[in-house]
């Protein structure tokens, strides 16, 4: 079946309207009708190969959201009309440690939703700025949220679950003290669920125009990170800090807001290193570093569930498809609060 998408042909080009094709659905397949995708910061990385090894054409978007269209006849779990979505990953091994723990995002041989490897041509897989998705059930999600909230609900499904996994991992509930560093897509859904999880929330921002945004979102307080007298207020007090900065910065005044035994995880992936760290800053209260990378599937169902139990989505502004390269543009300097969602409709001719 050919569809329209938009992506870009190559990594100095802007994104375009393109003609692709999705497989017809087998056996185990789910097609998706999707209706909003939202745009990630790791989709300027990867569509300008701000990363190796990207293939093109490449489609961007991997926060889909939709109406079950069709299913294969082995399906049992979805039916058409269902809400559903698609996260970061579309297939992995299904058979190594980390796929039976349900943590496909660790496997080595994870599919991402794009510029993976796949038998579909183009040969690589296209993600979700376009019209329709053909994914495996088994890594298809179920929306519990209202129909209403379903475009902010697209973004859960990379910025919700890559906060959510290591807050979860490193236990973030009542008693604790939080800092997430960076507001942006990921960041400010980090201060919405460490909040629902029961933690003091403080927020580190670079933008002073975040201060009260960043209240709003949930925050119990708010640092403006280059204001060195206020960050100093809250030296070696925070149990665990999530750092979503999508720029290379000094880690080591991060360091010394960890109290005694606290973690700071990066979920921020910049395209060059960030500047070396002085070891002491980590040995002097047994400091950790860390790194998490999304969520595996049962996790992100999980969160979804999280979310809508909670009533929690994303705060988003949305867009039609041909306004991407403008917004990928405001994205950069960080002018959004706090996700653009793609209105897929946008794509029809
Ligand atoms: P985003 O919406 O652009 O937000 C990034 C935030 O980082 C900005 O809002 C800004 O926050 C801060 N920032 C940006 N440039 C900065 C600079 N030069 N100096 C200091 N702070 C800066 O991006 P996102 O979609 O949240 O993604 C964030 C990063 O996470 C990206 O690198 C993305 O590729 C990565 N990511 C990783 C995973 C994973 O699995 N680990 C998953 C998804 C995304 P303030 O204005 O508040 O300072
Ligand atoms: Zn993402
Ligand atoms: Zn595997």
């Amino acid at each position: 079946m050919t569809i329209q998408a938009y992506g870009a042909q190559a990594a100095d080009q802007p994104l375009q309207p393109l003609a692709i094709t999705r497989r017809a659905p087998g056996a185990h397949d789910v097609q998706i009708a999707i209706a909003y995708c939202g745009v990630c910061h790791s989709d300027i990385h990867q569509v300008r190969s701000e990363w190796a090894g990207t293939l093109f054409p490449c489609v961007p978007g991997h926060e889909i959201v939709g109406r079950v269209a069709a299913v294969g006849a082995q399906v049992s779990g979805f039916a058409p009309g269902d809400l559903v979505g698609v996260g970061c990953i579309v297939d992995s091994c299904r058979h190594c440690a980390d796929c039976g723990d349900g943590l496909e995002n660790y496997c080595d041989h994870m599919i991402g939703t794009y510029n993976g490897p796949t038998p579909d041509a183009p040969g690589h897989t296209l993600g979700g700025y376009s019209q329709q998705i053909v994914v495996h059930e088994r890594y298809v999600l179920r929306v519990r949220h209202p129909a209403a909230q379903l475009n902010a609900v697209a973004p859960l499904l990379c910025a919700g679950i890559t906060t959510y996994s290591p807050l979860r991992h490193w236990k973030v509930g009542l008693g604790h003290k939080v800092g997430v560093v960076g507001i942006g897509g990921l960041g400010h859904m980090g201060i919405k669920l460490a909040r629902a999880m029961g933690a003091h929330v403080v927020a580190f921002t670079t933008s002073e125009s975040k201060r009260d945004a960043a209240r709003a979102l949930g925050a119990h307080e708010v640092v403006v990170s280059r204001n060195r007298g206020e960050m100093k207020a809250h030296a070696a007090s925070l149990d665990f800090i999530l750092n979503t900065v999508a720029a290379p910065h000094d880690l080591d005044p991060f360091f010394a807001l960890l109290r005694r035994d606290g973690t700071m995880a990066l979920v921020g992936a910049p395209a060059s290193p960030h500047p070396p760290s002085n070891v002491f800053s980590l040995i002097m209260k047994r400091r950790s570093l860390a790194g998490s990378l999304i969520g595996g599937i049962p996790e992100t169902q999980e969160m979804l569930d999280f979310c809508a139990e909670h009533g929690i989505v994303a705060d988003v502004e949305m867009i039609r498809a041909d306004e991407i390269n403008a917004a990928y543009e405001r994205m950069l300097k960080g002018d959004v609060k706090y996700r653009f969602v793609i209105d897929c409709a946008s794509l029809a001719p």
